[in-house]
C-alpha cells in the first residue's frame, strides 16, 4: 500500500516518522522540498514537494491544519485513484463534505506534539480513532506493527463529539484569555468554562450523541491533571499569530446550536470574540 502524509507538521512528521519505521512506501508531503527534524527521536523525515509528486496513493493522511485544508482539495485528485482511503487527521469536525472522494474518514487524533520551523517535538500519544469499516479495517492490519495505533469504533461520532466538547472548553478559554491551563484557576474562568460544555453538551444532545452527565466534571477533571504551563493549540495560534482552527470546532458548534435551536449564550460570546481576534489578527 502506497501511503502519503500530507502537512510535514507536529501531527503530519510524527505519523509518517512512525510508519517509516516498519512500512516501506510512506511519504510525507508539504508545500516544498524541506527536512522535517523530530525530537526525541533525534531524526530527520525528509519531506517533499506536494506538486512535484506524480504517482497517486492507496491511503492518504491528511494533516494540515482545518484552515488549510481548502487550498489543499484540488491537489488530491492528482495525488489518487478511485479506492483511495482519506483520512483527515484533524482537530474539530465538519470539513469531511469538502472532500469530493469516496472513501473518507474523520480520525480522532490523540497525538501530543508541536513545531517549530523544521523542528517537531513529539510529546506523547500515537493514537487515531476511526470508524470501523472494511477499509479502516485492513488499514489497521497494516499499522499492526508500526507505532500508530488505529482505535476502531462502532460509532466515531461519539468520539469526534467528546474531542470537540475537550477542545471547545479549554481551547475557548486559552486563546481568548491570552493564558495556559493555569488560567482555570481563575474562579470565573472555570465558571465560563463549565457553562460552554454545557452548551456543547446540549448541542452534541440535539445532535444524537448521548452523554453521561457526568462528562462536563469529567472534562473539568481532565483539564485540572493539565501542567499550570501548558498551552492549546490555539493558545500557541494567537500568540504566534497564527490563524486559528476556529470554524471547525467552535463554529461548528455553534452553527449546529443554530440547526437544532439551541440556546448557546456563552459560546455565542465567545466565538464572536474568537471572529473578532481573528479579523483584527489576519485582515
Ligand atoms: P502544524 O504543525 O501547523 O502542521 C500543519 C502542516 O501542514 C504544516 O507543516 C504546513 O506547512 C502543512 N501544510 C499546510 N498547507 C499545506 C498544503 N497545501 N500542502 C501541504 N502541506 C501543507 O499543525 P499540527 O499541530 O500538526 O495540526 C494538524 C491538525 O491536527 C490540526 O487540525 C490540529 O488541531 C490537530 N491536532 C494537533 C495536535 C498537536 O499536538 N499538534 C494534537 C491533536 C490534533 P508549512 O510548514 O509550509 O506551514
Amino acid at each position: 500500500m502506497r501511503i502519503a502524509i500530507i502537512g510535514p507538521g507536529a501531527v503530519g512528521t510524527t505519523i509518517a516518522h512512525a510508519l517509516q519505521q516498519t512500512l516501506t512506501d510512506v511519504t510525507l508531503l508539504g508545500r516544498s522540498n524541506k527536512e522535517m527534524h523530530i525530537t526525541p527521536a533525534n531524526q530527520t523525515v525528509q519531506a517533499y514537494n506536494i506538486d512535484e509528486m506524480k504517482t497517486p496513493f492507496d491511503a492518504i493522511i491528511i494533516a494540515v491544519k482545518t484552515h488549510q485544508l481548502r487550498d489543499l482539495i484540488p491537489k488530491l485528485h492528482r495525488l489518487s485513484h478511485n479506492e483511495t482511503i482519506f483520512i483527515l487527521a484533524q482537530n474539530g469536525y465538519g470539513l469531511l463534505s469538502q472532500l469530493p472522494f469516496k472513501h473518507i474518514y474523520q480520525a480522532v487524533v490523540y497525538i501530543s506534539a508541536q513545531k517549530s520551523d523544521n523542528k517537531v517535538v513529539h510529546f506523547r500519544d500515537y493514537r487515531l480513532h476511526l470508524q470501523q469499516d472494511v477499509h479502516t479495517r485492513k488499514l489497521k492490519q497494516l499499522f499492526d506493527n508500526t507505532k500508530i495505533e488505529i482505535v476502531l469504533e462502532d460509532d466515531i461520532e461519539e468520539k469526534i463529539w467528546y474531542k470537540l466538547l475537550v477542545n471547545l472548553g479549554i481551547n475557548s478559554i486559552t486563546a481568548l484569555g491570552k493564558n495556559t491551563a493555569q488560567i482555570l484557576k481563575i474562579k470565573e474562568v472555570e465558571t465560563l468554562c463549565r457553562a460552554l460544555l454545557d452548551e456543547g453538551y446540549k448541542v452534541a444532545q440535539a445532535e444524537g450523541i448521548v452523554f453521561p452527565d457526568t462528562i462536563i466534571d469529567e472534562i473539568m477533571n481532565i483539564y485540572a491533571g493539565y501542567p499550570d504551563l501548558m498551552g492549546t493549540s490555539m493558545y500557541y495560534d494567537v500568540i504566534n499569530q497564527q490563524p486559528l482552527e476556529i470554524e471547525a470546532i467552535q463554529g461548528f458548534i455553534y452553527r449546529k446550536a443554530k440547526e437544532h435551536g439551541v440556546h448557546t449564550p456563552h459560546l455565542d460570546t465567545v466565538y464572536a470574540l474568537l471572529l473578532s481576534h481573528q479579523s483584527l489578527a489576519y485582515n
